[in-house]
């Protein structure tokens, strides 16, 4: 485009904003160029030599300063319109001193052709004419982009002349003006035609402007360019197109074949291909390429193609506009990448997504979406939001309650919202939606993220119901009993309903699970919730708090006794056999009632009461049941503070043994006595062992309270031995606890035997079941190395835990205990009459010795000896006694000579007799029976 000519001014003023950049355009184009100055400089040398010779004064001097001046102050003009990045609407002030130094020039050289023309020299007159001609075409050559510069170059130079001229009128000068007004007139017709190429050109451009594809070219300075191809053939390069080709415009000639080896090798055939078809007219040229700089590196361009004819409508020329689109191109490859990274990441994500425009056009969702509501294609292809919508409201459980919230979101821009919603399948959604902003806060659309949370939901359903039972029994666990007896405490002080809570514990668990492991413990415990669920009403709640602990809400309650006689009922049920590990088991268990007081408000009051209450049962015996007192709780810290008393209690020496003769029936001779401990508290009086071992083993004060037992009975074994009694076996019993140091229990029994000089037959301990099965487990070692020292073992209380008859046989005891419980009712009870005889034929069987415990009647006595029993234990013949009166009963005399009953005692048993009168020792034994413990006087 650097031949643009035309009128500016006019264009300017009909064109509005696109003729401002036309109009700018022309003016970059009126460059003074080098070449210009140049010729100005050769022919103004030409004139001052020649003017020398007509003004030596110095005027020719002064006037070629006057031009050099001048077009020194067109090129400065030049520069700073350049330098000045003018804007369309700056051009115009431009564009003022640009004509104002043509008129200036113009003016400069008239004054030359004047001077030349009036000197009536012929030559000096072909001077001045070819001076006038040749720097007027240069004018009109240079200046053609505007009229005015035009004409203020020119019309001085004619203009003046001819003035001169007519000034000193002669034929020749007549003669010259009439040539002049010729050349004028031929320079009309030339800058006429040379106006309406430019007019062409404008139009041209403006179309091309219009079209956007030129408007960075307007802008000088930007990288668009173009290139043409005339009628002739011939193709022009503008600046330009050089420098977005990358190629010095002296290195070759411009031409479409160099345009193409500068294209991209991929690129080539398609550019080729487009441009070969609009240079034949066949199509329009409109192709985004890539080209290669001299770099290696690679530019896109845009090349669109215009096409000028003649008014016979046969091309003139083909004009391509190119513009160097490589950053418009980067920013698609980033807009696409970041569109890429966008559809990932959405599609990557666990929600559903949707994206609506702000004029509510789906913008974008993923598949996560489709598949949520399941979409048929047509919908989301067919982009219509309402068809959306319909179809999302159709497939949810309450379609108003989503249509009201699209419609809020709808019409309130600006909210976001989130909430959850059922589908009518059952899966629950939860959403949430955000308006989308630009930078500047315009509302752009909305987002919608949805989630399938149905299993989140489930497993949190799960979590919350699991939170709430006990995973063994499926029972309530104590969080969830203390939320509803809250509620059941609220609705008693509102005179609702009356309650009790009924805290329960089963007596022997523990042996349960030692005796047949934690498994099988499991299973009784899942069967005590069973009887529990069974035997409670639909209105009570049923809870396991943790252990064998088990709770009731005992709710409606008619009357307070209405709670004792339920927690009756459910010892009852509670104590029926179970079948556990394929076994039979027995179990009972005590409760603790606390009923509801109006005073009473919160639940952890209510639930110690009923804790204590069992607490109180548990120390009353097995399987019973205690309604909460006020006086229970002084009872128990009174019990509490024995635990710290007892520690003083031994070295104080209130602690004493009794002793209770062990009886061969057959000879009714002592054949051994079981050490009973006692403490006789300062303020309390004599305590049995039941009140005070359980403390002694919850205070840790067992290991020395059994140290000292042992130590005592084996001193007093010493002491009758040397009162002359004969030798008999003291039974001590043994504390499950006393095996958790298993070394200092050994050594304290072997330090007991050697400080009273006594061998190991002479002592004999007395383990539970339970106890000497865990033993037996964990210190077999210990066991067999007592056994092996020489001291015997005894079961007590045997049938009462859980033993296995296997174990049995692994670890040959030396004797059975058989448990009061069995022998209590022996007479009566036919169930029990069966397991003490089977006990003692199996101990028969497997050679170990058996005694009764409990006998305190005499036909109880006569059914033991008849079914082989041959030691008792028991009030009938013998309370505990105090060491003193067993010694007495030792060494009494009797009807036989005093050794021999003191050697009959535990010499082998005499063979049984069909009747029995009381001998004298039995006569001894009897009235022992028959007074009360020394204690209790
Ligand atoms: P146990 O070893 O089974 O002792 C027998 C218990 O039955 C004794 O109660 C005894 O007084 C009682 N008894 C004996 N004959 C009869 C009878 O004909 N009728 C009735 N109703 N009872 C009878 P005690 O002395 O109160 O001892 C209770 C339990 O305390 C003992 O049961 C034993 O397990 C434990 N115990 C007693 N002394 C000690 C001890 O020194 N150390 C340890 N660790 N525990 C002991
Ligand atoms: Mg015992
Ligand atoms: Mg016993």
């Amino acid at each position: 485009m650097q031949t643009l000519r035309g009128d500016f001014a006019r264009t300017r003023g009909r064109q509005g904003g696109i003729d401002d950049v036309v109009y700018s355009q022309q003016l970059h184009h009126l460059a003074l160029r080098g070449s210009d100055v140049f010729a100005h400089l050769v022919a103004a040398a030409a004139a001052v030599l020649t003017l020398g010779r007509l003004y030596p004064s110095g005027a020719p001097i002064l006037w070629a300063g006057a031009l050099l001046a001048v077009l020194t102050l067109r090129s400065g003009l030049q520069d700073r319109y350049r330098r000045a990045g003018v804007t369309p609407n700056g051009s115009r002030g431009w564009g003022r001193w640009f004509i104002a130094g043509a008129l200036a020039t113009g003016v400069l050289w008239s004054l030359v052709a004047s001077v030349f023309v009036i000197t009536d020299n012929l030559g000096y007159q072909v001077v001045a004419l070819a001076l006038i001609g040749g720097m007027s075409i240069l004018g009109i050559a240079r200046n053609a982009a505007s009229t005015s510069m035009m004409v203020a170059f020119v019309a001085p130079m004619i203009g003046v002349t001819t003035a001169a001229l007519l000034a000193h009128p002669s034929s020749v000068h007549v003669s010259i003006v009439l040539i002049l007004g010729a050349f004028g007139l031929v320079l009309v017709t030339a800058g006429r035609s040379l106006q309406q190429s430019v007019h062409a050109d404008l139009r041209l451009t403006l179309e091309l402007v219009k079209t956007g594809a030129t408007l960075a070219t307007a802008h000088g300075g930007s990288r668009a360019g173009s290139w043409e191809v005339n009628a002739t053939g011939r193709t022009f390069w503008s600046d330009e197109m050089f420098e977005i080709l990358g190629v010095e415009r002296s290195a070759s000639e411009p031409s479409v074949e160099r345009l193409l080896e500068k294209t991209h090798r991929s690129d080539r055939e398609v550019v080729a291909a487009a441009i070969r078809a609009w240079l034949s007219c066949e199509a329009g040229l409109a192709v985004e390429h890539r080209v290669v700089a001299p770099d290696g590196g690679t530019r896109w361009i845009y090349q669109f193609g215009l096409m000028q004819r003649d008014a016979t409508g046969r091309p003139l020329r083909h004009t391509a506009i190119v513009q160097d689109i490589t950053e418009r191109k980067q920013s698609e490859a980033r807009l696409q990448f970041a569109n890429v990274v966008m559809k990932t990441q959405m599609e990557a994500s666990e929600d559903g997504i949707l994206i609506v425009s702000g004029d509510r056009q789906l913008f974008s969702y993923n598949e996560h979406f489709a598949a949520l509501f399941n979409f048929p294609p047509h919908i989301l292809n067919g982009g219509d939001i309402d068809a959306l919508i319909a179809h999302v409201a159709s497939t949810v459980r309450n379609p108003q309650e989503l249509l009201e919230l699209i419609k809020h979101i709808d019409t309130s821009p600006g909210e976001d919202g989130q909430d959850e919603t059922e589908l009518l399948d059952g899966r629950i959604v939860n959403w949430y939606t955000v308006t989308l902003r630009s930078p500047d806060g315009a509302n752009l659309g909305r987002a919608w993220f949805l989630r399938d949370v149905t299993e989140q939901k489930r497993a949190l359903e799960r979590a919350m119901e699991t939170s709430r039972q006990d995973q063994l029994t499926g029972l309530l666990n104590r969080g969830a009993f203390v939320q509803i007896l809250r509620d059941t405490i609220a609705r008693a002080s509102a005179g609702e309903t009356n309650f009790a809570v009924l805290y329960l514990d089963l007596d022997n668990f523990k042996d349960v699970n030692d005796a047949l492991g934690h498994p099988a413990g499991d299973e009784l415990l899942g069967a005590v919730a069973d009887r529990l669920r069974a035997s409670t009403r639909s209105c009570d709640t049923a809870a396991r708090f943790g252990g064998d602990e088990f709770a009731v809400i005992a709710d409606n309650l008619i009357d307070p006794e209405e709670a004792s006689r339920r927690a009756a009922r459910l010892i009852e049920a509670l104590s029926e056999p179970y079948q556990v590990a394929g076994v039979p088991v027995r179990t009972s268990s005590s409760i603790g009632i606390a009923l509801y007081e109006p005073g009473v408000s919160d639940a952890e009051t209510l639930l110690s009461r009923a804790d204590l209450a069992l607490y109180s049962a548990k120390n009353q015996g097995r399987a019973a049941y205690r309604p909460f007192t006020e006086a229970m709780d002084s009872e128990v810290r009174t019990r509490l503070a024995l635990g710290s008393d007892l520690h003083q209690a031994i070295g104080e020496g209130e602690l004493f043994l009794l002793y209770q003769p062990q009886i061969d029936i057959a000879s009714e001779r002592i054949v051994g006595v079981e050490a009973l401990v006692r403490w006789r508290h300062p303020v309390r009086g004599v305590l049995p062992p039941a009140q005070f071992i359980p403390v002694a083993e919850q205070t840790g004060v067992i290991g020395k309270l059994g140290q000292w037992i042992l130590a005592e009975a084996c001193r007093q074994a010493r002491a009758w031995r040397d009162a002359g009694a004969p030798p008999v076996r003291v039974s001590v019993n043994v504390s499950s606890l006393q095996f958790k140091t298993a070394l200092a229990f050994e050594a304290d029994i072997v330090a007991a035997l050697a400080d009273n000089g006594l061998s190991a037959d002479s002592l004999e301990l007395e383990l539970t079941e339970t106890v000497l099965m865990n033993a037996y487990r964990e210190h077999a070692d210990l066991l067999l190395r007592l056994r092996e020292l020489g001291l015997t073992i005894a079961i007590d209380d045997f049938g009462t835990g859980y033993s296995s008859l296997d174990y049995l046989r692994r670890f040959p005891v030396d004797r059975i205990k058989i448990a009061h419980d069995f022998v209590r009712d022996l007479e009566t009870a036919s169930g029990d009459a069966a397991i003490v005889k089977a006990t003692i034929g199996l101990a028969r069987e497997l050679k170990i010795d058996v005694l009764a415990e409990g006998v305190e009647r005499r036909p109880q006595l006569e059914l033991l000896e008849t079914w082989g029993c041959r030691e008792v234990q028991g009030y009938y013949f013998a309370r505990p006694l105090p060491p003193g009166e067993i010694t007495a009963l030792l060494c009494r005399p009797a009807a036989t000579p005093r050794s021999e009953v003191c050697r009959s005692s535990i010499g082998p048993p005499r063979p049984q007799r069909e009747t029995r009168s009381p001998s004298r020792l039995s006569e001894s034994l009897l009235a022992a029976a028959h007074a009360p413990e020394p204690w209790m006087s």
